[in-house]
């Protein structure tokens, strides 16, 4: 018994030491390669349903990197697109996944018709010598394929020194060192000067909810939230189908992609501008207005607005998008056409097409269940494969009858989308 406990303590001694050996050691890493800073990459994304191509506008200096030190190569695997930073020798010492409005317009009827322009940026730590960013984009077969190369001299005199949009922030909660935690940084739109204290009341509501819903609550010390005071002139958003024009902050507008609540920006380069005001790893921005609305985009940015009595479950639900890339586990909108085309496993973790089912929650499912699950009473609370998501009824499944991510109604979200959030929370808080 004495042995053992000498033992395991010793043990344990030994895998602390190795511990803090090899975050040192990771952190070392971030020092060899990058400046305590950030350098942000602002570009246009051009294109139509069929094409795109990736247009140069900028390089950005901005003072204050929030991203992780330590987990600087994206592991996760989520997104629509993927950035990479390559050194000299050519590995890579960066990466990250990410969506983009652009990409879900090219799955619109419009995007058939019309070539468009749409605003982008990517934000990275400042790196210390020549890099070469790569950007990929997912194929028709959902594997990430090249789409963009620049060559970054850090040292160019033409990499512009941000910030001209400079705003007080306001901690809403610290838990520590933003590079060791999740910083969410809210953003207020269409919120007056005099209607701040209403904006700051707002983001300590939103934190308290989230720290009371799952998995949330079992994280609560890894998160940060900051509230950035960036005043609007007006708090109407854009009804462009009433003839509402606002001036606000981030000329946010209901009717994105003609869908009426669908209430986003264009301007992500805008978004950026004012997020640079506080460390973050996700952007979130809170609308004024009262008429229903949010949408949100994986490490892009979420939006709900504050008015709507259901506001604190719109921030739920579209945290689940930004956050973890989670989809939409409902299936009647039509405004998108083959967003999940059949033959291709999505990449996001919460609906399956079946064409590669072992890659998600089949583990999860007791051998008695049938696959697909029939929607019936009797399997209205267990994990299965339940026909309809991702905006169609037919050949896309979801984990459960119903979760936060199909209906505001329901009060949780399921497990394989819970797993999915601790998983992105865990990797970008260390
Ligand atoms: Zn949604």
């Amino acid at each position: 018994m004495g042995y053992f406990f000498i033992s395991e303590t010793f043990m344990k001694g030994i895998l602390f030491i190795l511990f803090v050996c090899s975050s040192l050691f990771a952190q070392d890493n971030f020092n060899k390669n990058f400046n305590d800073k950030t350098l942000r990459f602002d570009f246009y994304h051009v294109g139509n349903s069929e094409s795109e191509q990736i247009v140069f506008d900028e390089l950005i200096e901005e003072p204050i990197w929030g991203g992780p030190k330590i987990n600087l190569i994206d592991t996760l695997n989520l997104g629509a697109y993927k950035v990479a930073l390559l050194n000299g020798e050519n590995e890579i010492i960066y990466s990250k996944g990410f969506s983009t409005l652009f990409k879900e317009w090219q799955a619109t009827r419009e995007a058939k018709e019309l070539t468009r322009a749409y605003s982008g940026a990517i934000i990275f730590p400042y790196p210390k010598r020549n890099v070469t960013l790569k950007l990929y984009s997912r194929n028709k077969e959902n594997n990430f394929e090249e789409i963009y190369s620049l060559n970054i001299d850090p040292t160019n005199y033409f990499i512009r020194k941000g910030n001209d949009e400079k705003y007080e922030t306001d901690k809403i909660k610290y838990s520590g060192n933003p590079s060791e935690k999740y910083d969410i940084a809210f953003i207020p739109e269409g919120y007056t000067a005099d209607e701040m204290d209403k904006f700051i009341s707002d983001c300590n509501l939103l934190t308290n909810y989230l720290f009371e819903y799952a998995p949330f609550d079992q994280l609560e010390s890894e998160f940060n939230f900051w509230a950035i005071k960036a005043p609007s002139q007006e708090s109407i958003c854009d009804i462009p189908a009433d003839s509402i024009w606002g001036n606000t902050l981030l000329n946010s507008s209901y009717y994105t992609f003609d869908s009426e609540r669908y209430l986003m920006t264009e301007d992500y380069q805008k978004v950026c501008d004012v997020a640079s005001n506080a460390p973050y790893d996700q952007i979130y921005i809170l609308a004024n207005s009262k008429k229903y609305g949010g949408g949100a985009i994986f490490n892009f940015y979420s939006l709900t607005v504050t008015n709507d009595p259901k506001f604190k479950e719109i921030f739920i639900h579209e945290l689940g998008h930004g956050l973890a890339g989670l989809a939409d586990e409902y299936g009647y909108d039509n405004s998108f056409e083959n967003f999940y085309p059949k033959g291709v496993e999505p990449w996001e973790k919460n609906i399956t097409t079946l064409n590669n089912f072992s890659s998600k929650w089949e583990n999860d499912i007791d051998s008695s269940i049938p696959v697909p699950t029939p929607d019936e009473q009797k399997y209205e609370d267990i994990i299965g494969v339940f026909e309809g998501g991702g905006y169609v009824a037919k050949g896309v499944y979801r984990p459960t009858h119903n979760s936060i991510m199909r209906t505001l109604e329901a009060k949780e979200f399921n497990k394989p989308s819970k797993q999915a959030i601790r998983e992105v929370i865990l990797f970008y808080s260390k």
